[in-house]
């Protein structure tokens, strides 16, 4: 099942304060080889198509893992992968050395650092362990790679960040020689050691966000790397391929605690806890009426700055599942509540939010979902 995959490494080397991912801080190599062994027997008996168009290793912390665990990984992997397949990891700083990006740059295509933000004092203020001198070196290292794609992760929003702090990440970002760049505004979560610390309302306002967001695009685009999705940013030919595909509605497989996966109708996702997933425990199962998942599935496309091309929308849908056709999805957006029907471009051949529109996607999902 799925042309695109992913695999969840649930391993961290510190917990970042606003961090809501399943992960957790271990030393204990043999839950690590459990994981390991757990997840080689999963790829063993997997219905893949081969090759696979992408793979994604996210987490957690994947090059938290030793460099002998990363290469029994990849071995394993290298049965599902042709040359067009991409290969992603996640990464962080203090994680990466020369020794590491040699062994991974023999496998991947693509690996993404969250550096969060340049500013240490605001590093500070999110509770993410990392030092100026690991984010510099894990950069030269990961430069040092011909033909790596290269993206970074940065936070906004973050309480106490002024607009000129923003912009010096931004530039910051850009002089690390990236050429894709995710920027996620800072979301308190409950049950986070941040919302702990700072509690829950403590977040700027909505119209310095929403500046920031702008600005974002404005810095970037000069540089080559425009917005394509609400948090992404980069130019045609780097942008990240597996996030693509799952955005229009790709089928993938997930493995690892908390991953989830896709068949083209049904999601389920595995247990968020390390321990009962070794153990087998079932996945949660998301069965919704194909109606509802279609419109669920059309509106995360439409997270994107491109939003459906009809051919797209018809080779992925109409033709492989039979389920609404271009007219219908058109018809869709005409019974919406006008104030959301005003945050969309329909052409004959093009289904997409206007700059604004993107800003209230979530309004959007909602009307439709
Ligand atoms: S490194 Fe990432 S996954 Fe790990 S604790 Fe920090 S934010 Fe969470």
């Amino acid at each position: 099942m799925g042309e695109n995959l992913y695999i969840h490494v649930p391993f961290c080397s510190s917990k970042c304060d606003y961090c809501a991912f399943y992960s957790i801080v271990t030393a204990d190599n043999m839950q690590i080889t459990q994981w390991l062994d757990k997840i080689i027997e999963q790829l063993d008996s997997a219905e893949l198509e081969k090759p696979l168009e992408t793979i994604f290793i996210g987490g957690g912390t994947p090059t938290a893992l030793s460099e002998a665990n990363l290469e029994c990984l990849f071995k394993a992997l290298c049965r599902f992968t042709g040359n067009n397949t991409e290969i992603s990891i996640e990464s962080n700083p203090e994680t990466i050395s020369s020794e590491k990006i040699e062994l991974l740059a023999k496998y991947i295509t693509r690996i993404s650092m969250g550096v969060q933000t340049f500013n240490p004092q605001l590093r500070e203020k999110l509770g993410r362990r990392c030092s100026d001198q690991a984010i510099n070196s894990a950069i030269k290292c990961i430069r040092a790679v011909p033909n790596l794609k290269f993206n970074i992760d940065l936070i906004y929003a973050i309480p106490g960040q002024t607009l000129e702090d923003w912009e010096s990440d931004l530039n910051r970002v850009i002089a690390s020689g990236v050429d894709h760049v995710s920027c996620y505004n800072l979301s308190i979560e409950e049950g986070t050691a941040l919302v702990a610390r700072l509690g829950e309302n403590n977040t700027i306002d909505d119209e310095l966000s929403i500046k920031m967001w702008n600005t974002a695009n404005k810095i970037l685009s000069a540089a080559g790397m425009p917005r394509y999705e609400i948090s992404n940013y980069a130019a045609d030919e780097n942008q990240c391929r597996h996030n693509r595909n799952i955005w229009y509605g790709g089928r993938y497989l997930g493995l690892g605690p908390a991953a989830s996966s896709f068949n083209g109708r049904d999601r389920w996702t595995q247990v968020y806890s390390l321990s009962e997933w070794l153990e087998d425990q079932a996945a949660e199962l998301d069965i919704i009426a194909s109606e509802a998942r279609i419109n669920e599935i059309f509106s995360i496309g439409l997270r994107t700055v491109a939003g459906w091309k009809r051919e797209q929308w018809e080779r992925v849908y109409t033709l492989k599942y039979c389920l609404r056709s271009w007219a219908e999805l058109t018809a869709t957006i005409n019974v919406l509540p006008q104030p959301v029907r005003n945050l969309f471009k329909v052409t004959e051949n093009q289904i997409k939010l206007t700059k604004h529109g993107l800003n209230f996607w979530d309004l959007v999902a909602e009307a439709l979902i």
